[in-house]
Order: structure tokens, then C-alpha cells, then sequence
């Protein structure tokens, strides 16, 4: 062995939202040994092909070492001035909206939250949008419409309780593989526990499918609104729970029976035959404890915040919601996703899931961080945002440890903004992206194993990710880097932090505050008051905590055991009560044609992480999938010409890349699916994005990738 000594320590994976906690410890030639932490509540030591690969990618290969200005290296001093400055003469000359940050779910909560207070407590402007919006923005609107919060009730050992797991829109094998094995494990051994699967594609997550739906794309509403009236018509509703926990149920059934007049149409709509639907039906219909876990295939859709309601109103409409087994259950997609929404990361949130549009919160916050120049208005959205950079509206943007010129929608418009942008800074712990590229000034941060903060699973349990390894070059943590912007920008007094912890146990105070009023008696449901007086020594000594926290931990190396929101069926509604919500079932916004006759699904891989920076780097990772692909029926494949191994010309009303066919009946005839990983960096002609248009959910901004028409030819 070459590692140097026997310490191991705890720290959390990189990757997805399950949040699995890993052990490491350095080895002698600069790399990781990493094994599972046995006493992580999310894994109990099972780890996936991407957390064990982590030891792989800590090298310095491919890394951002040293700040520059206009592409020549220079120190930080004369980079974090010429940032302040130039940030400060936008907002000078254009106001505050002339400026945006445009964050991830790759950072630390304590990064997150120093951005957020520069950006909407001190400069003034909401312009802060993270690329969470991609991935969860359709849960969180969902959530705060039933629930009047952003929470997700259940918690992990709900799927081993439940005697029904539903997985809709969500290849839980692949994307949260640890959660699948969970899964597989408690149905082997009780094997009594049902599985039905609700995807386009015949997944991995088929294998333990009792029942598979192939759903059309897009067609969710229907298939829930269906349920419910079903739930309705058969008398499986929980009456006595719909009327003294929630309000507006009615309205919602009567939308759901306009939307499920009868089976046959439903069908149509669907694409699930009758027998299929009887048996989805029945089965949630006698089944007491059923957990439904939904993913990017219900939220990255023009009508993404409707599916997400038209599921939360089935398991109101049962009470079946914070309790044991039962629940519905958003599983978020990147490490910390949960915790950029809970230190409003969103630019339609304020911070510590305060909101826009209440004075009494506003208020709060302004003499929270002590600042006359709280934003009063929402800021823009990933998508409009980029817009306003391209039509020259903002005029200065920060960038911070993402790459949207791969993974936004339209990304030949998403290329040309920042090319024409005035000022564009990207801070990232990697050199060479199609984002990087595009920057004025490059700053190099911290990457996962050097930096030091929390994340949020989607569990809502916080973790800490620890520092193994010293940093390469000039690397910083991003919440040092933002402060330091913030201090040159005249805003010293409310940035003077020393460490991560001093930046934990504030925003844990903003969650104490009580802003209970006559109008709004609900307190917020995130409240880390247990957490708000860490010694420094406590904080790094964490273990992983489920929120709320609302008594300090006996030791802070105790773990909290699981909780679940909700259940005394209280909301955290004006009223208490948790809201229906009447939706309708409406067709994507962009349809085929012929010019365009197959709909283009996109999504992730089994061993690659977003646009592959990290995982890219494992060898062994990469021989899983070793190129960009499409996947397609034999049928289309015979239709258009194109055999297996072939290279095929995708184009659709936005861009044109190329893949190479693989075929197969696990998509629907005039269905094909593209992995999003690939870019200009590893494939010049892989980069999905380019297909895909920038429409989006009108209530939560997210968009659409799930169903993009496209045409197919050989190359
Ligand atoms: Fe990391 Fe997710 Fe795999 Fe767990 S399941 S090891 S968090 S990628």
C-alpha cells in the first residue's frame, strides 16, 4: 500500500444528491483511497462507481492553478480589483440589474450563502440564479404550492418501509445508485415490496420493476390526474385527512376527471394501455404505504411544476405523507442542490427559504445582514438571465463552479452571450472549459478533497465535506474569493469571515428568525437552531444532522436519526393546511413534425457526472460509455437509414451534433435518447445542449430536455 498513514477521514461525496458520507485518506503519490463511511446514514458504507472512482480525480491534471486577467496569469490582488471594479461600474452606470452571478449545486453551503448576501443583500439585485434551476426548480415550486415550503417530507428509510416504491421520471439505478441499492436490498429481502417504474426508456431500475409503465414524454399529468380520479371513483380517498389537513380538493378532482373522462382516451394520451393502467391504479390503491421518488423526468418539463402537484395531490388525497413508508419523495440531482435552495440560491428566494413579496421577511433579512440595499424584486432565471446577457441588458456576469455553456439549453446562444459580454468572471477549480474560455478573468478555487463546508442531501440531512489534500496553486475556498470581491466593493463590515464556520453558524442564526405574523402564522419548517452556536472545533467535528435541528446536538459526532416532516399534518401554509392544486394535463410546447418526427430524451449516464471535468479524468469510468451515442428503436433505425456502430447527423430546430447509433427496444419507436456529458472539451460534436431549445415551466423556469423534436440521418 502506499498510503502514508492509517487515518481515515469522513467526508461526502462530490456527486449526486444522495449524499453519500466516504471515508479517505491520502496516499503517498498525492491520491485518495476511499471507501464507504459505514456509519452515514444515506449509505451505510455502499458507495457507487463515481464515489469510489473519487481517488482517481484528485490529481492536479487539467486544473485551474492561478488567477488571470484577459488570459495572462497574475496574482489575486490585481484579479479580485479588477472584479470589484468593473462590478462596481456597471451597477454605478446600468443599477444593480446590470450585473448577475450564475452559481451551482457543486458548491459548499457556506460558498452559496456569501454570494447570495452579495448579490441580493448588498449589491441589490436578485440576479443570482444557480444551475439547480436545471435540475430541481419544478420540485420547488411544486413543494411551496402544496406545502407552503421547499421540503421534502420523507426521508430514506421511507423506501425500505414502503410496501410500493414508484419511481417516476427517475432512473434511480444510474443517477442515484446508492438509493437503488437500498431499494433492491430491502426488496430481496422482502420481496412483498412492489416496484413500479414510470419512464419512456426501459432503465436499469426495470430490473426490480413489478411493473413497467412506458409512459409517452410529457404525459404525466394525465397518468396522475388519472389516478386520482380513479382514488376518487373507487372510494380509496382518505377523507377525514382531506378535510382537516388540506384545502382546494375539489377543484383538483374535477380537473383530474376532465383529464380522465375515460380509460381509452387516457390511454391514447398516455401511451399505456388499459390493463397497465388498472394495474398502476389498483396497486397504489390498496397499497398503504406507497413512497413515489421522481426525478428529472417529472421536472425538466415545460409542465414541470404541474406534474410535480399532480403526484403531491394523490398522496394528499390518500394521507399518505409523513409517515412511516409513506410519502412523496424528490430525490435531488447534485450534491448539494439542497442546500443552495435552503440559502436562497434561486433568484425568485431570499435566504433561509425567506420569500420576495413579504415585507416582514425582507425586513427581517435587511436588519438580519444589516444592509439599506436588500433586492425587493426576484431576480432573473438561469434562461431569462442568459437572455438579458445577450440582448446586452446585464452587462457583467460571475460565473462560479459551472459550465452553462454546455449544459444550458440552446448553447450556441448561451455561447454567443458571453462571447459578447462586456464582462464575464469565472471562478472554477477546473482551466480548460467551453465556459472558461469565454472569461475575462479566471479565478482558480477550491476543488472537492481541498475545500471545507456542508452540503444537503436530498434527505434534508447536512454533511460535512472535509479537506484531505492541500490545495494546488493559488486555489481558494469560493467563499473567501466572493468576500473578498465584497470588501473591495465597500462591503467589508458584513464579509469579514475567518472560516466556514463562522459562515455556518450565521446563516444557521438567519434560520432561528421568527417571522410568524396574524396573516402568515406558519413558522418556516428549516430551522437550524441546534447548529447556530458551533465552536469552530464542533463544526468540524459534525456529523451528519436531518433538519430541523432544533436542539444542539449531546456531541456533535452524534448523527441525528431520520425525521419526517409533516406528519402531524400541519403545513407550512397560511392556513396550516396543505393546498391541491387543480392542473391539467397540457402537451409539451414544441411537437414533432416532419421535418422533426422523433423526440429526443436526454439525460445521464452510469459513470459520468455532468459535463465529465472530474469523471472524465477515471480511466475506468469511461470505458462504461466511451462516447457520445444515440440510442434508438430498430425500427426508426430502419426508417432513417441508420445501422448499429454508425455515426448519425442529429439536428433539430436549434443546433446539429453527432453520435454514434447504438440500437435498442429499451426506447419507444419514435424515441431516442443522447447522454448529456459530452462537450467541446472531450467530443466537438457531442454536446446535447445544442439541440435543445430555452423553453421552459412558466412557474419554475425550468426546462425543457426531456422532449425535444429532432430529425436523424447517417453522417
Ligand atoms: Fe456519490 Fe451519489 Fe454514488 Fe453516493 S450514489 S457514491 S453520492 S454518486
Amino acid at each position: 500500500s502506499t498510503t502514508t498513514k492509517d487515518t481515515w477521514t469522513k467526508t461526502t461525496c462530490a456527486y449526486c444528491g444522495v449524499g453519500c458520507g466516504i471515508e479517505a485518506r491520502p496516499t503517498r503519490d498525492g491520491a485518495l483511497e476511499i471507501q464507504g463511511d459505514q456509519s452515514h446514514p444515506a449509505n451505510f458504507g455502499r458507495l457507487c462507481s463515481k464515489g469510489l472512482a473519487l481517488g482517481e480525480t484528485v490529481g492536479h491534471q487539467g486544473r485551474l492553478l492561478h488567477p488571470s486577467i484577459a488570459g495572462t496569469q497574475c496574482d489575486w490582488a490585481p484579479a479580485l480589483d479588477t472584479v470589484a471594479s468593473r462590478f462596481s461600474e456597471v451597477i454605478a452606470q446600468h443599477g444593480p440589474d446590470a450585473v448577475a452571478f450564475y452559481v451551482s449545486g457543486q458548491l459548499l453551503t457556506e460558498d452559496y450563502y456569501v454570494a447570495n448576501k452579495l448579490m441580493k443583500g448588498f449589491i441589490g439585485s436578485g440576479n443570482i440564479d444557480t444551475n439547480s434551476r436545471l435540475c430541481m426548480s419544478s420540485s420547488v415550486a411544486g413543494h411551496k404550492r402544496a406545502f407552503g415550503a421547499d421540503c421534502v417530507p420523507g426521508c430514506y428509510a421511507d423506501l425500505e418501509l414502503a410496501d410500493l416504491v414508484i419511481l417516476t421520471g427517475s432512473n434511480l439505478a444510474w443517477c442515484h445508485p446508492v438509493l437503488y441499492q437500498r431499494l433492491k436490498a430491502a426488496k430481496t429481502a422482502r420481496p412483498e415490496l412492489k416496484v413500479i417504474v414510470i419512464d419512456p426508456r426501459t432503465t436499469s431500475s426495470c430490473e426490480i420493476a413489478d411493473l413497467h409503465l412506458a409512459i409517452h414524454p410529457g404525459s404525466d399529468v394525465a397518468l396522475f390526474n388519472g389516478l386520482l380520479a380513479y382514488l376518487a371513483q373507487h372510494q380509496h380517498l382518505d377523507p377525514a385527512y382531506i378535510a382537516d389537513h388540506t384545502e382546494g380538493f375539489d377543484m383538483a378532482l374535477a380537473s383530474a376527471r376532465r383529464d380522465a373522462q375515460d380509460l381509452r382516451a387516457l390511454a391514447t394520451i398516455t401511451g399505456i394501455s388499459r390493463q397497465q393502467l388498472t394495474a398502476f391504479f389498483r396497486l397504489f390503491a390498496e397499497t398503504e404505504k406507497v413512497v413515489t421518488v421522481y426525478s428529472q423526468g417529472v421536472n425538466q418539463s415545460s409542465q414541470g411544476t404541474d406534474k410535480v402537484n399532480s403526484l403531491l395531490n394523490c398522496h394528499l388525497a390518500t394521507g399518505r405523507i409523513g409517515k412511516p413508508g409513506s410519502g412523496p419523495f424528490s430525490v435531488t440531482g447534485q450534491p448539494n442542490a439542497m442546500g443552495g435552495r435552503e440559502v436562497g440560491g434561486l433568484a425568485n428566494t431570499l435566504a433561509a427559504h425567506m420569500e420576495f413579496g413579504n415585507d416582514t421577511q425582507s425586513q427581517m433579512v435587511s436588519e438580519f445582514w444589516q444592509t439599506e440595499t436588500l433586492a425587493r424584486t426576484p431576480g432573473l432565471k438561469a434562461i431569462d438571465l442568459f437572455d438579458a446577457i445577450d440582448s446586452g441588458r446585464v452587462k457583467a456576469v460571475w460565473i462560479m463552479a459551472t459550465n452553462p455553456a454546455v449544459s444550458l439549453p440552446d448553447s450556441e446562444t448561451i455561447q454567443r452571450a458571453l462571447t459578447q459580454c462586456p464582462f464575464v468572471v469565472v471562478s472554477d477549480c477546473i482551466a480548460d472549459t467551453d465556459t472558461t474560455r469565454l472569461a475575462d478573468v479566471l479565478l482558480p478555487a477550491q476543488g472537492w478533497s481541498e475545500k471545507s463546508g456542508t452540503v444537503t442531501n436530498s434527505e434534508r440531512r447536512i454533511s460535512r465535506q472535509r479537506r484531505l489534500l492541500p490545495t494546488p496553486g493559488d486555489g481558494k475556498p469560493d467563499w473567501w474569493i466572493i468576500s473578498e470581491v465584497a470588501k473591495r466593493m465597500g462591503f467589508g463590515h458584513a464579509f469579514d469571515y475567518r472560516h466556514e464556520a463562522d459562515i455556518f453558524r450565521e446563516y444557521s442564526r438567519m434560520t432561528t428568525l421568527d417571522n410568524t405574523t396574524a396573516a402568515s402564522p406558519a413558522r418556516r419548517v428549516l430551522n437550524l437552531s441546534g447548529l447556530a452556536n458551533l465552536t469552530p472545533e464542533q463544526y468540524h467535528q459534525l456529523s451528519p444532522q436531518q433538519w430541523p435541528v432544533l436542539d444542539q446536538p449531546a456531541t456533535t459526532s452524534e448523527t441525528s436519526i431520520s425525521k419526517r416532516l409533516f406528519a402531524n399534518g400541519q403545513f407550512a401554509t397560511p392556513s396550516g393546511k396543505a393546498q391541491f392544486i387543480a392542473v391539467k394535463y397540457q402537451p409539451p410546447l414544441n411537437q414533432i413534425s416532419l421535418a422533426y418526427p422523433l423526440v429526443l430524451n436526454s439525460g445521464r449516464i452510469r459513470d459520468q457526472w455532468h459535463t465529465m471535468t472530474r469523471t472524465g479524468l477515471s480511466p475506468r469510468l469511461g470505458e462504461h460509455t466511451p462516447e457520445p451515442c444515440v440510442t434508438l428503436h430498430p425500427d426508426d433505425a430502419a426508417c432513417h437509414h441508420l445501422t448499429s456502430g454508425q455515426l448519425a447527423r442529429i439536428t433539430s430546430r436549434y443546433g446539429e451534433v453527432t453520435a454514434r447509433v447504438t440500437l435498442s427496444r429499451s426506447v419507444r419507436a419514435g424515441d431516442v435518447f443522447v447522454p448529456i456529458h459530452w462537450n467541446q472539451t472531450t467530443a466537438s460534436a457531442g454536446k446535447v445542449c445544442q439541440l435543445i431549445g430555452p423553453q421552459t415551466d412558466s412557474l419554475s423556469g425550468q426546462p425543457e430536455f426531456k422532449f425535444t423534436p429532432v430529425a436523424l440521418a447517417p453522417l
